[in-house]
């Protein structure tokens, strides 16, 4: 009797022993990742009563919220919010410092490779596209690693940046729209040739009545969302996400919204209405995912790469601070200022991007003039210009007088070779405003709540109905997802792991 005892003792602590190894190592099939180009954390309860409830409100009611998750760098922009996302980490570590930014003297766009080639169209423009001026890192690279490349990665989107950044330098491939010839595409980074599904896909989209309609326009439209969800179901489908023995991971973005706020701004139909449908194409590509991998059997991720102001005419019709900045204006100030100060000076300034100053090195070498000079000048300038709340000089920024709050983002922000020379911010409510701004529009890219607080949901896999109100960043997503799929986090990853209390 001791002896069958014993023995049991030894099968059953070993029993015990197997299924905890199990669990330690148990994943999702699959890893969802959806990001909602400029939506601003408000937005889930201004329109949590008009969302049906398999959308939003599948992750709101069933999922985990963290309700203020908030971006800590600046400029707060598409390219940079994306890969901040899925590396864990800020521009002064993964070097996306923005839609554009400099390498090697050049002012470039954030996923332009000269050395690749569209495939599935000839658009040189739209497709010579790749990750290659991304530094660390992300999810999807992590889990090949751990898997020894087992695990399919797939990034989707209207925007080519939304959908190579997120999927990183191993994924398999990432597809995005050539609006002028209705198809998505890829480039030769990836592969040679469009698989058969995304061609099949391609065929009804060349018909798609209402896309024929619009044209290169498709993205001010609800429209450009249902022809995203519509390729994640097919490369779910195609590619048979989540149904081999290792976790697969798709990364899918929805840029509509973005280019829909600008136009639009924050409030009114249009921006109801791309909410609106854009909750039935999430809806739908659960639904896609119930019956292809199963409830329960995924894990998903709902956030934003960045917020939105609200109009300025529109603030100020309601009584409250806001404006214009227009950075063309300054830029002709500061050249003239520059030219009177040091004495005959032209084309110091080679651009402003996202409150940022370019000074042109070469020129100013080339003329004979000391950087550091021009950069007290311009700074001496740039203080005189009405609303604007701090002016620093990135290489001075650890010392610079002002909150610690904004220079901790400044910096964070900062990559000494991409990021330029100044960094300005507007007093609160004001922002930029070009040639390009629709008079009723937005745009994003400041410090502030309005551009910096972001939706943070959970849902599915492990994840339990809740939400919690601390502070949280956008840097603390890559590191939670490494840590429920038990994978190493990126490769410069900074955020920390978040728990579901
Ligand atoms: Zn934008």
């Amino acid at each position: 009797m001791k002896k069958f005892f014993i023995l049991f003792a030894i099968l059953f602590c070993g029993a015990v022993e197997m299924s905890a190894q199990g669990k330690f190592n148990e994943r999702p099939k699959l890893v969802v990742g959806i990001v909602v180009d400029q939506m601003r954390w408000d937005y889930l309860s201004i329109y949590y009563d008009k969302f049906g409830k398999d959308g939003f409100r599948r992750l709101l009611d069933q999922g985990y919220s963290f309700d203020n998750c908030l971006i800590d760098y600046v400029p707060t922009v598409t390219a940079i919010g994306h890969t901040s996302v899925y590396t864990g980490t800020t521009p002064a570590f993964h070097g996306i410092c923005g839609n554009n930014f400099l390498v090697d003297g050049k002012i470039v766009y954030c996923c332009e490779d000269k050395s690749v080639k569209p495939v599935g169209s000839d658009n040189q423009k739209d497709g010579a596209m790749s990750p290659v001026n991304l530094l660390a890192t992300t999810i999807g690279d992590q889990l090949r690693l751990h898997t020894d490349f087992r695990s399919k990665v797939i990034g989707v989107s209207y925007k080519d940046r939304a959908a190579i950044l997120p999927a990183g330098h191993s994924a398999n491939a990432a597809y995005w729209l050539d609006k002028k010839n209705r198809q998505f595409i890829t480039s030769t980074y990836y592969m040679q040739e469009l698989p058969q599904w995304v061609k099949d896909y391609n065929k009804e989209l060349v018909k798609h009545n209402g896309f024929k309609e619009v044209g290169e326009n498709v993205g001010l439209y609800p429209m450009a969302g249902q022809i995203t969800a519509d390729m994640a179901i097919a490369a779910l489908t195609g590619e048979r996400l989540g149904q081999g023995n290792e976790t697969d991971m798709l990364c899918v973005s929805f840029s509509q919204t973005d280019v829909i706020g600008h136009k639009w701004g924050t409030r009114g139909q249009h921006t109801d209405e791309a909410y609106l449908e854009l909750d039935k194409d999430l809806a739908r590509l659960f639904k896609a995912l119930d019956e292809k991998v199963g409830k329960g059997n995924y894990l998903a991720f709902l956030t934003a790469d960045h917020g939105a102001a609200h109009n300025n005419h529109y603030m100020m019709d309601h009584k409250m601070g806001a404006g214009e900045w227009h950075s063309a204006d300054i830029r002709s100030g500061l050249e003239k200022h520059i030219a009177s100060t040091l004495g005959n000076t032209k084309n110091v300034v080679k651009g402003i991007i996202d409150y940022r100053f370019f000074l042109d090195h070469k020129e100013i070498e080339k003329q004979g003039l000391d950087l550091q000079r021009v950069k007290a000048v311009a700074i001496d300038y740039l203080r005189q210009c009405p609303h604007i709340s701090f002016v620093v000089d990135f290489e001075q920024a650890a010392m610079a007088p002002i909150p610690p709050v904004i220079r901790h983002r400044i910096l964070m922000g900062y990559n000494f070779r991409r990021s330029g020379d100044i960094i300005v911010c507007p007093e609160p409510g004001y922002y930029e405003v070009g040639q390009w701004s629709s008079p009723v529009g937005t745009t994003h890219g400041e410090w502030n709540p309005y551009d910096a607080h972001i939706p943070l949901l959970f849902y599915g896999w492990k994840v339990p109905h809740g939400s919690a109100s601390q502070e949280v960043h956008i840097t603390d997503i890559a590191p939670t997802v490494c840590s429920l799929l038990r994978i190493q986090q990126p490769n410069a990853c900074i955020g920390g792991s978040l728990r579901f209390d």
